[in-house]
């Protein structure tokens, strides 16, 4: 089946859409109009082939298009297409949870469905709360976040995240928030490969505010395992252990946002698994449906899950949920996602190549104004020095290099980021790093 493209769009019908995340003057003034993509490429509407090194926005793991996906999205669709949540529901929903309950780590086997990673976060902190009040713990209402963290965009997750730009035009957000440091320090970590050595002792900075506030009050930690939209930043060694203790020796649940982590992108399943340290809640969303329909999802211990399961029997549990949680055709995606990821054993696939993508990332260290290298798993941010005084200013540049060059990569700061689908080959690699190489010598 083809799909004829729109294709030349007029300034006109370029108004009426309000992008996210897009400067809308600058984007109308000049387009950048995808309208196909299979595997490790785009197709934009001047007929290019762009490769892919964000996997779209950290989300298409098994490369775009995987027909197994779209056949079992257009089998769905033709079946049943919506289902209500209240008081309903549909097998896919139930043989999708068991899916992931078999890729997380022991005891993380409860799965609540939303739409998206900023659902999940909000539903995550909303869970941590009702958790001890259910507990008869109502005390507990603190949520700690950390700088640089990313949690999407709705009130919960922002209020938790620790990016500046994100919060200013805002007003005020959720109160009894407090955030930890971030885990990052250019003097000491610097081209570091994987977790650096440096930093695990910043985690104590949890044990200081719990001594601020009184542990007592405080319901919850959460922190991406790698920080991911803050510019990739792999815990410190040991880092997440001690955040761990801290949190059991003061009754603290710990969240792990793996909007990003979850779903092979470190060599294996979730980024807990990777990192061997195991939260009370997982976030994921992306991957969860190789990013072709939207959905998200709360893991969450059968501890966490069985406090709320001691009421009347007619009683609701958690007074929480969306018109399309668990939507058929995201588990339909989300089912046939796993079986890909499976067929292809992706998970394995990405940990044998993260050591070739690591060396190629930093065969980039001693290229003009690259002042960083960071990577793990299949994620890398290539730190660029801006002009003075103009923060971003190269990494927007060598971006934009690389996009004409026919290679997406993303900026963050004065990063640029990678995130490519899982499926890359070490040829692709080398292109993306070589095309990087090249923009930045054309900046010098
Ligand atoms: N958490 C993390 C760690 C993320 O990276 C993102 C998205 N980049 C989100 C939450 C929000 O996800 P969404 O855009 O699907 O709401």
């Amino acid at each position: 089946m083809t799909i004829v493209p729109q294709m030349n769009l007029s300034r006109e019908a370029l108004e009426p859409y309000w992008l996210p995340f897009t400067s809308n003057r600058a984007f109308k003034a000049k387009p950048r109009l995808f309208v196909g993509a299979k595997g490790m490429f785009y197709t934009t509407a001047e007929g290019r082939q762009l490769l892919d090194g964000m996997a779209g926005l950290w989300c298409v793991n098994a490369g775009h298009g995987p027909e197994r996906i779209t056949a079992a999205i257009r089998e769905q669709a033709g079946h049943l297409d919506y289902v209500s949540s209240f008081q309903m529901s549909h097998p896919l929903a139930f043989k999708l949870a068991g899916r992931i309950a078999g890729l997380t780590p022991e005891g993380l086997d409860r799965v609540f469905f939303v739409n998206s990673g900023s659902e999940a976060v909000d539903t995550a902190l909303k869970i941590a709360r009702a958790y001890h009040r259910a507990r008869g713990d109502a005390g507990r209402t603190r949520l700690i976040g950390r700088a640089k963290g990313y949690h999407g965009m709705g009130f919960g997750g922002l209020s938790v995240a620790g990016i500046a730009r994100h919060r200013r035009d805002f007003g005020p957000l959720l109160g009894d928030v407090d955030h930890l440091p971030h885990t990052y320090n250019r003097e000491h970590q610097a081209f570091s490969r994987g977790q650096p050595d440096w930093g695990a002792h910043l985690a104590d900075e949890l044990e200081a505010i719990a001594q601020i506030h009184d542990p007592s009050t405080i319901a919850a930690v959460i922190v991406e395992p790698v920080t991911g939209s803050g510019g990739v930043l792999p815990p410190p060694k040991g880092y997440l252990e001690r955040l761990r203790a801290i949190c059991d020796r003061h009754g603290i649940l710990l969240i792990f946002d793996e909007v990003i982590t979850g779903y092979g992108r470190l060599g294996a399943p979730f980024g807990s698994t990777a990192l061997g340290v195991t939260p009370d809640i997982i976030t994921c969303a992306k991957g969860m449906t190789n990013g072709a329909v939207p959905m998200g999802g709360v893991i969450a211990s059968t501890k966490v899950y069985d406090a709320f399961m001691t009421g009347p029997d007619e009683a609701v549990e958690l007074m929480h949920g969306y018109t399309y949680s668990g939507h058929p055709l995201a588990c339909a995606a989300g089912l046939a996602a796993i079986d890909v990821y499976e067929e292809l054993d992706l998970f394995a696939r990405t940990a044998r190549i993260a050591g070739y993508w690591e060396a190629q990332a930093h065969s980039l260290q001693g290229e003009p104004h690259i002042v960083d290298i960071r990577n793990i798993g299949l994620l890398a941010a290539i730190e660029i020095a801006p002009k003075p005084g103009e923060p971003g200013s190269r990494s927007a540049a060598a971006g934009n290099l690389c996009y004409e060059a026919g290679v997406l990569v993303r900026t963050a700061g004065d990063a640029l980021v990678l995130s490519p689908p899982l499926i890359i080959t070490e040829a692709e690699i080398d292109r993306i790093f070589d095309t990087i190489r090249q923009a930045v010598r054309a900046l010098a």
